[in-house]
């Protein structure tokens, strides 16, 4: 485990120091579990939602995409349940001052489902649980704790009606959309909407760097079914495309696993959830999720905004309320995936040794970075500037003339940078430069008006 924690700990050092990830706020003494993502950081998470869109809606003939706003009309929460719904179970001890979440601590201990019974888990607590911070019992009572960050409209004073919320999933964004999708496209169920965005949730107890935070991107898909559909194999279709996307961001297979929530644990509308859970250094835990979502959300929106939320079967000639599949899948904790799967240090001959971020190419923030050999050659400098001006307008490019090669070599080795590009005395001459893989660190002499090529081509491999 110390090993882990360690892991754990070079990733968020790298992080900060290569510009993928820094805390933000810092110079005001940081903002708990608030982070940035920096110039790389920034970079591999668009090309994670990139790649997200491209396989699940540019691809795809049966999704589109949409943009919603993350505050929605008040009532749409009514209506999903997360105003009366959306708590987590919390307790503060009351010798530090420290805030826990209760069902977390009594269920460590019981190793039960705790859910919704508050009088069992204070009495459970005071009995068994010390506190994990100052190992003093001495608890408050259990409370509900809602977890929409809720925000005031118009107003200076709150009053209930003018309370809007900071949406805590993007789904509700997706569910009143359908009628407008139907209408304005020709999606014929089943069919599905996708979209990318932030979501907020005011969580009790956020940790592990961006595993847990309170702002967060999800990108989720409703998937609208026919009720009578053959539902269990569009569900297992759906959780090998959630195992194969985590795959193309570089994870194992082996550090995936399915996690089936218990019949009895259910929300009543669901037949099946399953979560992706994987192996992060602090334990497995949830990646992804899938869940068959029944009817329940087009009739509570349909009930609530009095509009009919249905699709005509032309052949049967009748309206039905379709039924949903919906994959989520955590932006976030695909990058923390992305970034723990990408981290090698390597032994190298001589004694020495590297830090690579060995990301897949696709999702790499830099893909070519392009050095004159030496930083005092205007020749050699003109030289690969020019490559570089050609290059960058269509891959993700970098000019460093800075130190010797071998420190730029390390530097784009720590951002993942898969090829780097020198010219050198030769080039003048021979119209080659050399390029020198990532991984296999194999330097190749490739002649300039081939670079283009060279690089398309790789990028298209599946190999990395
Ligand atoms: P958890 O049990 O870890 O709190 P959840 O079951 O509440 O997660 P969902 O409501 O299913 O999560 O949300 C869908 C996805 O959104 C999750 O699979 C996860 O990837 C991501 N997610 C949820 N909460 C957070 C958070 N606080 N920070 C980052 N990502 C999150």
């Amino acid at each position: 485990m110390a090993e882990q924690n360690d892991l754990m700990e070079k990733i968020v050092s790298i992080c900060k120091r290569r510009g993928f990830v820094f805390q933000a706020s810092e110079i005001y003494g940081g903002f708990a579990n608030s982070y940035t993502y920096g110039p790389y950081g920034s970079e591999l998470k668009n090309n994670i939602k990139a790649l997200w869109w491209k396989k699940f809606v540019s691809m795809r003939e049966d999704i589109v995409g949409i943009d919603g706003p993350i505050i929605l009309h008040p009532k749409l929460w009514q209506a999903s349940g997360h105003v009366a719904g959306f708590n987590d179970a919390l307790v503060d001890c009351k010798e530090c001052k420290k805030r826990f979440r209760a069902d977390h601590l009594v269920e460590a201990v019981t190793g039960e489902d705790m859910e919704g019974k508050f009088e069992e888990m204070k009495k459970i607590l005071d009995e068994k649980v010390p506190c994990p911070n100052c190992k003093k019992t001495n608890w408050s009572e259990v409370r509900n704790f809602n977890m929409m960050f809720s925000t005031k409209m118009n107003t200076t004073d709150a009053s209930d009606e003018e309370i809007a919320y900071l949406r805590p999933e993007t789904a509700g964004a997706i569910f009143v959309e359908f009628k407008n999708v139907v209408d304005s496209t020709r999606m014929k169920v089943p069919f599905g909407i996708a979209q990318i965005g932030k979501a907020f949730r005011n969580e009790i107890v956020a940790g592990n760097f961006i595993f847990r935070l309170r702002e967060f991107e999800q990108m989720e898909i409703e998937y609208f079914i026919k009720p009578d559909a053959e539902w269990e194999t569009l569900f297992e279709d759906w959780l090998k495309l959630q195992e194969e996307f985590v795959q193309e961001l570089g994870a194992k297979k082996e550090d995936l696993r399915r996690y089936e929530h218990p019949k009895e644990k259910l929300s009543h509308y669901s037949k099946k959830t399953i979560d992706i859970e994987y192996k992060f250094p602090f334990g497995f835990k949830e990646l992804y999720g899938l869940a068959h979502r029944g009817d329940f959300d087009l009739k509570q929106h349909a009930k609530f905004s009095g509009q009919k939320l249905e699709f005509f079967d032309q052949e049967k000639n009748e309206w039905f309320v379709p039924h949903i599949l919906e994959p989520t899948f955590g932006l976030d904790r695909s990058i923390l995936v992305a970034l723990i799967s990408a981290y090698i240090e390597e032994e190298l001959e001589g004694g020495d040794s590297r830090i690579v971020m060995k990301f897949p190419r696709a999702i790499a923030p830099v893909k070519v970075a392009v050095f004159p050999l030496l930083k005092n050659k205007p020749e050699l400098v003109a030289k690969a500037k020019e490559i570089f001006n050609q290059l960058k307008g269509e891959f993700p490019c970098e000019f460093d003339d800075n130190g010797n090669v071998g420190k730029r070599y390390r530097r784009q080795d720590e951002i993942g940078t898969p090829w780097c590009v020198t010219v050198d005395f030769d080039s003048l001459e021979d119209d080659a430069v050399t390029v020198r893989d990532r991984d296999t660190m194999v330097q190749e002499r490739v002649k300039i008006e081939e670079l283009r090529e060279y690089f398309v081509t790789g990028l298209k491999s599946r190999k990395n």
